[in-house]
């Protein structure tokens, strides 16, 4: 081969070579691009294998591990978004999530039970599902104004059961920069704090009415002496002194029935349980009361099964829960008319039952006589000295002990009060008596805790 025959053929080798190298890299460049298409269209591209120039198969492994990372960030996103919306769903406030048009995007349980929603109102507007403009007018404000806004709303009559008092706060939220796209709805129920609120302002407005009352007396009566002539008959006087003795009893005995109920207290409460034995606890209650129950010529007959338990429970405070339901017996029961007590034990638990033969409760009346203040008869009640707290103290007291109290009556023929509480567990045998937990005293002067606050009962049952 001469000279110049050899450098064609390496020259069109060089050239083959050259020419199959380029074919291979736009081959690979195409798939190159191939892979980066999918990518833009949001799909996973099956391979990221690349043969060819060494360049182009590092750019595509890059390509992939800048997608794996992607997916990872979008994958963390959807997470934070669910555990966002999780406990959006499990608040104990109503939630909702809504967009610029106030289309509900997400509304948790409670929401939908607070507006007696069936399903969750996604998709449609507030307007349509919830139906509280002042809500509507909210978001529009927390959209327009880019700040947050609250205000309260309460919701009445159908297809609410109840009125209901919400604390209504609507947040901007945005997704980026700019405008914000949602806006976050949470409703507090503050139902509970309301009707509490009232039930103070009733409290309150009750104890005012009954220390009003004798004091107008009081102030009527007291003028009356004053302005007497000197000539007034004795007997006259001592009637009106009578009559001022017996309203001060009456206020004391409700500034002691006031302390007690604050003293009942949950915060302020500790009992103080011990063992007690019911034979020797009802008949101190029966020598206390001898007084109204001679007056009145009543017998309080005691019947109790042998080999009863003790009672678990706190000895004083139980005396007031007796002394209260006995006095009511006494005081409404005409002279003469027996009371029996009898216990039994049930299971872990021992009822004791006080059973009059007054003039008993109408059925209308029985679910409010635990009330604060209520009365059958007003006027009967005050001129017997009642203040209306008796039995909501017994009911407290019952209720610390995590007994029952329960009340039939019938107009006429009388009325049963059964008080249930638990039985002192009894010793295992063979060993010590079960330890007690010892109990805190409650650090609250209590006047109707002394003997003197009892003897004020028997001498108001006395003056009346
Ligand atoms: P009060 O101080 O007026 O007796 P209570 O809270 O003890 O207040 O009782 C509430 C009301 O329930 C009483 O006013 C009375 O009308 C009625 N009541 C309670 N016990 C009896 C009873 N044993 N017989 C008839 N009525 C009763």
């Amino acid at each position: 081969m001469t000279l110049s025959s050899f450098l064609i053929v390496l020259l069109g080798s060089a050239l083959a070579i050259s020419l199959l190298q380029l074919l291979a890299w736009a081959r690979s460049a195409a798939k190159l691009e191939r892979i980066a298409e999918e990518i833009v269209q949001g799909r996973r591209p099956r391979s990221f294998v690349i043969f060819g120039p060494r360049s182009l198969f590092r750019v595509a492994s890059r390509l992939e591990a800048i997608l794996a990372a992607g997916e990872k960030l979008s994958e963390q996103i959807e997470q934070q978004g669910e555990n966002f919306h999780g406990v959006l769903r499990n608040m104990m406030e109503g939630v909702a999530i809504v967009d610029r048009n106030h289309r509900v995007e997400l509304a948790n349980d409670v929401l939908m039970e607070q507006f007696g929603l069936g399903s969750e109102p996604s998709g449609r507007t507030v307007l349509e599902s919830i139906r509280v403009a002042e809500i509507d007018r909210l978001i529009s404000e927390a959209f327009a104004r880019q700040e947050a806004r609250s205000g309260e709303i309460s919701l009445r009559g159908l297809p609410y059961q109840s009125d209901l008092f919400l604390i209504v706060n609507a947040v901007p939220m945005r997704n980026g920069p700019g405008q914000p796209n949602q806006v976050l709805l949470v409703l507090h129920d503050i139902t509970e704090h309301k009707r509490s609120e009232e039930r103070q302002k009733e409290f309150l407005a009750n104890v005012s009415h009954e220390i009003r009352t004798p004091l107008s007396i009081f102030r009527g009566y007291v003028e009356t002496l004053m302005h007497a002539s000197p000539a007034l008959a004795a007997e006259e006087v001592q009637r009106v002194l009578k009559i001022l003795r017996r309203h001060s009893l009456r206020l004391s005995k409700l500034v002691n029935d006031l302390l007690t109920l604050s003293a009942l207290e949950p915060a302020r409460m500790h009992l103080e349980r011990s063992p007690i034995s019911l034979p020797h606890f009802l008949r101190r209650i029966e020598a206390d009361l001898r007084q109204p129950l001679q007056e009145k010529r009543i017998r309080l007959l005691v019947q109790l099964p042998e080999n009863l338990p003790k009672v678990d429970g706190d000895p004083f405070r139980l005396e007031q829960v007796f002394y209260n339901l006995v006095e009511n017996a006494i005081q409404y029961s005409e002279p003469d008319s027996p009371i029996r007590m009898e216990a039994d034990l049930e299971g872990d638990r021992i009822s004791i039952r006080v059973i009059d033969r007054g003039i008993g409760i109408p059925s209308a009346d029985l679910p409010y006589v635990f009330e604060r203040f209520y009365r059958v008869d007003k006027t009967r009640s005050r001129q017997a000295g009642g203040t209306g707290l008796g039995l909501s103290i017994v009911k407290r007291i019952v209720d610390l002990h995590q007994g029952q109290v329960q009340i039939q009556s019938e107009p006429g023929k009388g009325t049963t009060v059964t008080v249930t509480l638990p039985a002192w567990p009894l010793a295992p045998p063979e060993s010590t008596p079960p330890a007690r937990p010892s109990v805190s005293v409650a650090p609250v002067e209590n006047p109707s805790r002394t003997a003197e606050g009892y003897s004020d009962r028997s001498r108001l049952s006395h003056a009346s």
